[in-house]
């Protein structure tokens, strides 16, 4: 029996004793040291039924821990591992218990350079900004123009400001919380606009402001996003914190050329997720990653995932599973 975060059908999540038989299947058994909280993760804690497909389940996208057992030739005994999505605290259990069974298939080594509580800290937002980067320098190069990155001081958010900002890009940063625009700026930001400036109804095309941008929060901020972005430019999408609408038309893409590229990093493969993990070991300082990350364990993220869903939580949440 271990303590893990169990989601049931008709019951609030909870923190109790589990069998083994609840901590998921696998061809390899993680002891877990680190977890986190994501946008998913607040979804998942209250029951949400687009996130909740296990019953019951154990929450928790992210973890990073040390393999006690593995059938998988990749892996063995003592090896740091980071597994992000792949089904995790959705279909199959996830992090937030101290063991879990889970298949090498997604499993990554601990990139070299980085301890397992900053991989956590980055985990699945981490991964999302970097594909989202990697996705908008296929099109857009530092150098092009100001890169707008929204929800800006979320997960996601925060990452990717770090990361376009290191990578030599111009960063504006959209926040719903002004009162943190020095914060945006310490991570990199040049520029920091007023959320309201773009959550409002508008035109499919507008003024052109951006070369290009990376947006975790859909509805109209994206709209207003793409109808900003200057002829040619790519605008990546991997979130719904606003709404999973998209209130546009096909103008911005048929005057100006602009691509909306689509982002998932829970099914992203072992090349991609490799890809990802490369640019964040090489980028994101880690000072600045420490700066960003608060510290919870498995009782206090029970009374987060509320917060993060208010759009309350700044920067990256790791969760302390062992000890
Ligand atoms: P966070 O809650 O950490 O960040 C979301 C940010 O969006 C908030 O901090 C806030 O930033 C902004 N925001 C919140 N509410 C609203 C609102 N009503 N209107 C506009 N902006 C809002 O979440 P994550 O970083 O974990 O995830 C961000 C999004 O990306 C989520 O929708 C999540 O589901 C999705 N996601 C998708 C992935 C994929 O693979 N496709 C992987 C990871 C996440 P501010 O206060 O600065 O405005």
């Amino acid at each position: 029996m271990v303590h893990a975060i169990v989601v049931e059908k008709g019951r609030p999540a909870e923190l109790r004793e589990v069998d083994d038989d609840v901590l998921g299947r696998g061809d390899v058994v993680v002891d877990v040291a680190w977890s986190s909280l994501n946008y998913k993760d607040g979804l998942a804690l209250r029951g949400d039924p687009g996130v909740v497909r296990a019953d019951p389940l154990v929450p928790g996208i992210d973890l990073v821990g040390t393999v006690t057992t593995s059938r998988d030739g990749r892996f063995a005994a003592g090896d740091e591992v980071v597994l992000t999505g792949a089904g995790l605290g959705e279909t199959r259990a996830g992090g937030y218990a101290p063991r879990a069974h889970v298949d090498g298939a997604s499993l990554v080594h601990l990139p070299q350079g980085l301890d397992a509580r900053r991989a956590a800290a980055l985990g699945t937002a981490g991964v999302t900004a970097a594909l989202s980067v990697l996705r908008l320098e296929r099109d857009v190069a530092p150098g092009n123009g100001p890169v707008v990155v929204t929800g800006a001081s979320g997960g996601v958010g925060s990452l990717a400001v770090t990361l376009l900002a290191a990578r030599g890009h111009e960063v504006v940063a959209v926040t719903g919380r002004p009162s943190g625009a020095d914060w945006l700026r310490r991570l990199g930001a040049s520029d920091v606009v007023d959320r309201s400036e773009l959550a409002e109804p508008g035109r499919p095309v507008q003024g052109q402001r951006w070369a290009g941008g990376v947006d975790g929060v859909g509805s109209h901020v994206l709209a207003n996003v793409l109808a900003q972005t200057r002829w040619g430019g790519t605008v990546t999408a991997c979130g719904l914190a606003a709404g999973s609408d998209l209130p546009t038309t096909v103008l911005p893409f048929v005057l100006r050329g602009v691509t909306l590229a689509g982002i998932d990093s829970v099914q992203a493969p072992a090349d991609a997720r490799g890809a990802a993990w490369a640019l964040l070991a090489r980028h994101v300082d880690p000072r600045l990653l420490d700066d960003l990350t608060d510290e919870t364990d498995l009782a206090g993220v029970l009374d987060l995932g509320p917060e993060i869903l208010a759009g309350r939580v700044r920067g990256r949440t790791v969760v302390r599973v062992a000890g």
